[in-house]
């Protein structure tokens, strides 16, 4: 289970863990972070929005 974000393991994920970030809508990043918002919703994103708070 270690390197979960890395290497071949990205692959298994649907569209191999790339996509546009929710919140920075930087497109064809690796989308690896669970971000909880502050109404509850989960919401995946980039390395870069992992801290930030969201409400949307
Ligand atoms: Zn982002």
């Amino acid at each position: 289970m270690s390197k979960n974000y890395r290497g071949k393991a990205l692959w298994k994920l649907p569209s191999r863990s790339r996509g546009t970030c929710p919140v920075c809508k930087a497109t064809r990043i690796k989308l690896l972070y669970t971000l909880l918002t502050e109404n509850g919703t989960k919401l995946t994103v980039c390395k870069r929005c992992q801290q930030k708070k969201v409400s949307i």
